[in-house]
C-alpha cells in the first residue's frame, strides 16, 4: 500500500511562552497603541524597531501592519507616483504587483532565469526601454539573483532598488544581509515567513530622508519622536507636511509577540536549512526532478523547498498534485491558469497591461513549491521527500 505522511504543512510552532507572557502584559495594561505609552515608557513596538534594526546591520526600522503595506509605504516613499512605471519579477506573489497598483504605478516584468532568480539580462533590455526609475526585487522563495551585478546594473542607470525580502529574512549573498543592497528592504511577519504575529511588517533603510516619509506614510500622527529606530528630528523637516497619513501602525500586540521570535531567528534558520538538506538529499538524482542551484555567494534561509518536472504535460502536473495528496504531501503548482492559494500567474493579474514573458511561463508551468513549517522533523522531511519521488514515478509511469 501507499505509504502516507500525516503532519500537517500550515502548522507553525507555538509563541514562544516570553512572548505569550509580554502579550498578556500589554493586554493587561490595555496599551494597545503604539503611541499610548506610561511616562518613560518605551513600548514594545520602538523597542522591536530598535532590535531589529541592530539584527538587520541597518540604520533605521518602521513596523508596519504587513509586509504589503511595507511595501507600498517603501514606493510611495522613494517618489513612485501614479503612472509611473516601476520595475518587478514576473514570477513574484500577488501582493508585489499590487503594491505597485496600490501606488497607481505600471508595472514592467522581468523575466526570470530557470533558478527562479531574476534574469538580469532581460532587466537590463527592460531598463532600456522603460522610464522606470524603481525596481521593486522580490526574492521570491528565497532565491537571491547576483546582487552584485543586479547593483551594477541598477546604479549605472540610476534605478533604486525596493527590496522585497519576505522570503529572505535572514538571507545573505557574500555575507552581506538581504536587504542591505538596495534603498530600502520590506519584510513580512505574516503567519507563513519567518517571523509570525499572524499580519505585520518591517522596513529597513539607511536614508534618514526616506524613513522619515515612511513613517509619516505609516500614519504616526506626529508622534514620531517616540519611535524607536528612526532619524532625528530634522529629516521630518518637510516629510511631516508632504505626506499622507496612510494608516498602517503595527500595534503592541504583535511586537510583543515578535520580539522573543526574533532573539531565536539564528537559530531557527539553521533549523529551517537542515530540513531542507534532508529533502534535496533524498530529491537529488531522480531522473525527472529538477532542483534548484543554489549559488556559493547565497546564503539562504529555506523555509519552503521549489523544483520543476521540466518533461511533464500541464495533466501529468496536476497529476503530480494528485498522486502527492493521496500521500498526504501538499504540493502548490505555479502553472495551474486560474490563481490557487498564493500560487498565481502574471497572466492572471489583470490589472497589470499584459506582457510577453515567455521564459517565465516555460519556467512556472512546470513549477512546484512546497513549505517547510519548523513543526516537521528532519525524519518527516526525509520521507516526505521519498513520497514525492514515489509520486512523481507513479505520474510517469
Ligand atoms: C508574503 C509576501 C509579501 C507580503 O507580505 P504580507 O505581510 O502578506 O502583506 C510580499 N512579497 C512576497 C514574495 C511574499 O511572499
Amino acid at each position: 500500500m501507499t505509504r502516507k505522511f500525516s503532519g500537517s504543512f500550515t502548522q507553525q510552532e507555538a509563541i514562544p511562552p516570553e512572548g505569550i507572557e509580554a502579550a498578556v502584559a500589554v493586554l493587561n495594561s490595555g496599551r494597545l497603541h503604539r503611541y499610548n505609552l506610561g511616562p518613560q515608557e518605551q513600548g514594545e513596538v520602538a523597542l522591536l524597531e530598535a532590535e531589529y534594526r541592530d539584527w538587520q546591520d541597518s540604520k533605521f526600522c518602521l513596523a508596519v501592519t504587513s509586509g504589503g503595506q511595507a511595501l507600498q509605504i517603501s514606493l510611495r516613499a522613494c517618489g513612485v507616483s501614479p503612472g509611473d512605471a516601476v520595475l518587478t519579477n514576473a514570477f513574484t506573489l500577488a501582493p508585489v504587483p499590487g503594491a505597485i497598483a496600490a501606488v497607481g504605478g505600471k508595472p514592467v516584468l522581468v523575466e526570470i532565469d530557470d533558478n527562479l532568480r531574476l534574469d538580469l539580462d532581460d532587466l537590463e533590455r527592460k531598463i532600456a526601454s522603460s522610464d522606470a526609475r524603481v525596481l521593486l526585487l522580490s526574492h521570491m522563495r528565497g532565491h537571491l539573483c547576483d546582487m552584485d551585478r543586479l547593483m551594477q546594473i541598477c546604479d549605472a542607470a540610476h534605478v533604486r532598488v525596493v527590496e522585497d525580502c519576505a522570503h529572505t529574512m535572514g538571507a545573505a549573498w557574500n555575507g552581506k544581509r538581504s536587504g542591505n543592497f538596495g534603498a530600502v528592504a520590506c519584510f513580512s511577519t505574516q503567519t507563513y515567513k519567518h517571523l509570525n504575529s499572524g499580519e505585520g511588517g518591517l522596513l529597513t533603510t539607511n536614508d534618514p530622508e526616506l524613513i522619515a516619509r515612511a513613517t509619516i506614510l505609516s500614519g504616526s500622527y506626529m508622534l514620531y519622536e517616540r519611535h524607536g529606530a528612526g532619524p532625528s528630528a530634522e529629516a521630518f523637516a518637510d516629510p511631516r507636511l508632504d505626506m499622507p497619513n496612510c494608516s498602517a501602525r503595527m500595534d503592541a500586540l504583535r511586537a510583543a509577540v515578535l520580539r522573543p521570535q526574533l532573539a531565536q531567528l539564528d537559530r531557527n534558520i539553521e533549523r529551517w536549512n537542515t530540513r531542507y538538506q534532508a529533502i534535496e538529499n533524498v530529491l537529488q538524482g531522480h531522473s525527472r526532478i529538477a532542483l534548484i542551484e543554489r549559488p556559493a555567494a547565497e546564503s539562504p534561509v529555506c523555509s519552503s523547498i521549489q523544483f520543476r518536472l521540466p518533461g511533464f504535460t500541464a495533466d501529468q502536473c496536476r497529476e503530480l498534485l494528485k498522486q502527492a495528496a493521496a500521500r498526504g504531501v501538499e504540493l502548490k503548482w505555479f502553472g495551474g491558469l486560474e490563481p490557487n492559494g498564493f500560487t498565481s500567474s502574471h497572466s492572471s493579474w489583470r490589472y497589470v497591461t499584459a506582457q510577453e514573458l515567455p521564459n517565465t511561463d516555460v519556467v512556472m508551468a512546470t513549477l512546484f513549491d512546497m513549505r517547510l513549517p519548523l513543526t516537521f522533523s528532519e525524519e518527516d522531511c526525509a520521507l516526505i521527500a521519498e513520497l514525492i519521488r514515489e509520486a512523481a514515478d507513479e505520474v510517469a509511469r
